[in-house]
């Protein structure tokens, strides 16, 4: 088995991913999450810069249990004159984990590739101020549990 990375290729999207946490090669079976901050949030630590996650079943399984308890909402208006993240402000009244209303910065959470059939095959979701920081610990001892 070759196990050669492959160098050079020009804009290559194709390149097998690895997970976040455990940086094992991900096969068909992974979570992928892409996180968007509004105006005023930061992404939690546990997020790469980018706003990706991408994890394999083995990290991804408590993970999976969290956001079965969340609730969803309709995809974000998409506008030239706000980021994404600020759309999911405009469409989402209520923080997808505890309810509140969310008024302050949000952070946009949107589920694009699941594990197994509790959660949907896409899903968007949003995280008021107070919720933010939880997720981003709660990531944080999910990526903690897998460097042991
Ligand atoms: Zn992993
Ligand atoms: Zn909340």
């Amino acid at each position: 088995m070759s196990s050669e990375p492959s160098q050079g290729s020009t804009g290559d999207v194709s390149a097998p991913l690895s997970c976040t946490f455990c940086d094992c090669q991900l096969t068909e079976q992974l979570l992928a999450l892409q996180s968007y901050p509004g105006a005023e949030a930061t992404l939690p630590t546990a997020i790469p810069d980018h706003g990706g996650l991408t994890l394999c079943p083995d990290c991804a399984s408590e993970v999976v249990e969290l956001i079965t308890s969340w609730h969803r909402h309709g995809q974000p208006p998409v506008g030239d004159d706000r980021s994404i993240g600020e759309g999911y402000r405009a469409i989402a009244s209520t923080c997808s984990f505890c309810t509140n209303s969310c008024d302050g910065p949000v952070l946009g959470v949107e589920l694009y590739r699941r594990i197994g059939d509790e959660l949907p095959a896409y899903a968007n979701y949003t995280l008021c101020e107070n919720c933010q920081p939880v997720f981003g610990e709660f990531l944080e001892n999910v990526r903690g549990q897998t460097e042991n």
